[in-house]
């Protein structure tokens, strides 16, 4: 194999597919700490969850010891429409950069939904209809988790209502109309369908909402219906156990054709497609078997991990969520207006979080425009116009090619390329006519958020 010319698409069969979900929490050595309710300070039971979640999903969530976890039949049949999604050779990419190095990307934006998203959607629709529950309820900021839980209840015969923040909802006439045709209800919040809704309208009418705003009617609604539960996707550890299935399908492909990675980056938002991406190699490196330089990267806008605080939190700014031990920037702070909006959240998951405080994972952030900048690099080179959040990791992945153009290193490079940029065209077009901007916060501004976190001892 060594000798040959490594093909440009690079595909499992159906035979090799992964049929079982990696659970990173089972091989780390020091597990997080455990989620906890706020009222008792003490660590949430299944039996708390159960009320807002599935019961599947509950257990997956709390699971700290079993390494596999079978994916459903069922699931697995779903998988095989979608997947293996391919691992690309960027070849013309490093033409372009004229650099030594061997980029490489896993592209899972390759469905409707356009997004990994879909990986933990389905699952999570599956283990619903299980249980013999009727319907779901969600929120959605930038449109991608809706959509692709939309066509999981369509395919399960659910019915699903989807809180869609209002500025994003005017803003993404299209994402709406998608979830819309999948038979998906749209709220858009604020709404005066819940208690909270009506009370947030009324202390402040006209608001355009907010990700926060949009759990905290989500989560009602779930409760006072019956045969209803709450769906997330993203930050919670058994979303990122689904995603296991993009680190799976990049490992066995890798060694199907002898690659030997030397760098993994990807982007984060609340970690899903990160943690799942990363899990089984950071299983090499925990067990000493590989020393992979794993990198996340962040907005500039929004950064948890480079510049917030490893403490316990809320998941939401309602503070109506368990507190979880994360890196955060408080749930008070509110980012900037920014065009990724998958990446727009003030903490992270907290398997990520604590790897990264292990020192397994290193972390960096990326300014708007130079984003955009590579995103056009990529979309001109590899024939794939990528989403905001994705064109992050490919910043870094091509900063990463020119320093061993510099060096002359041959390093492998390994990212994943999260999701297609065609829902995301107002952000193209304000790179294009020039009126994108570059937001940092201020340590004056971080302060103001770390002020919001709980006090917990
Ligand atoms: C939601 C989203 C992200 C960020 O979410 P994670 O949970 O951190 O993976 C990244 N890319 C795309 C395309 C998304 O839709």
């Amino acid at each position: 194999m060594s000798n040959k010319r490594i093909p440009t698409k690079m595909y499992l069969q159906e035979s090799e597919l992964p049929t079982c979900w990696y659970n990173i929490n089972a091989v780390m050595k020091e597990k997080h700490a455990p989620a906890l309710n706020p009222e008792t300070l003490k660590p949430l039971t299944a039996e708390e969850l159960s009320e807002v979640f599935c019961e599947e999903l509950v257990k997956q969530e709390l699971n700290m010891t079993d390494e596999y976890i079978p994916i459903p039949e069922p699931v697995q049949e779903f998988y095989r429409m979608i997947r293996p999604s391919p691992l690309t050779r960027a070849y013309c990419l490093e033409k372009v950069l004229d650099t030594p190095a061997e980029i490489y990307y896993k592209f899972e934006g390759n469905n409707t939904s356009g997004s990994h998203k879909l990986n933990s959607a389905i699952a999570q629709a599956y283990y619903a209809k299980e249980q013999g529950l009727t319907s779901l309820t969600t929120e959605t900021g930038a449109g991608q988790w809706g959509t692709a839980l939309s066509m999981a209840c369509a395919y399960y015969g659910l019915d699903l209502t989807v809180f869609m923040v209002k500025s994003s909802a005017e803003l993404k006439p299209f994402r709406k109309a998608v979830i819309e045709t999948y038979g998906g209800k749209v709220i858009p919040s604020p709404s005066e369908t819940t208690k909270v809704g009506r009370e947030i309208l009324k202390a402040y009418p006209g608001t355009g909402g907010s990700l926060g705003c949009a759990i905290s009617e989500a989560t009602e609604k779930a409760l006072e219906t019956p045969g209803c539960r709450y769906v997330l996707g993203s930050t919670l550890d058994h979303v990122i156990l689904h995603q296991s299935i993009i680190g799976l399908e990049t490992k066995a492909v890798l060694e199907k054709y002898e690659i030997e990675p030397d760098l993994l980056i990807s982007c984060v938002g609340g970690g899903s497609n990160f943690g799942g991406f990363i899990a089984p190699f950071v299983k090499d490196k925990i067990e000493g078997k590989a020393k992979y330089k794993i990198i996340g990267v962040e907005p500039a806008s929004c950064p948890s991990m480079t510049r917030g605080k490893y403490a316990y939190d809320f998941g939401d700014t309602g503070k109506m969520t368990p507190l979880f031990k994360m890196c955060t920037l408080g749930n008070g702070f509110m980012p900037s207006t920014s065009h990724s909006g998958g990446l727009r959240y003030h903490g992270m998951n907290p398997i990520v979080s604590k790897l990264y405080h292990d020192g397994y994972i290193e972390a960096t952030s990326v300014e708007q425009t130079k984003v955009f900048e590579a995103a056009v690099k990529f979309a001109k080179s590899e024939g794939i116009l990528p989403a905001p959040e994705s064109a992050h990791t490919i910043r870094v992945a091509i900063d990463e090619a020119l320093k061993c153009k510099e060096t002359g290193e041959k390093k492998k490079i390994v990212f994943c390329l999260t999701g297609t940029g065609y829902f995301d065209l107002t952000a193209y077009s304000a790179f294009n006519n020039g009126t994108m901007t570059d937001y940092i916060p201020t340590d004056a501004e971080l302060e103001k958020g770390f002020a919001t976190l709980p006090k917990v001892e």
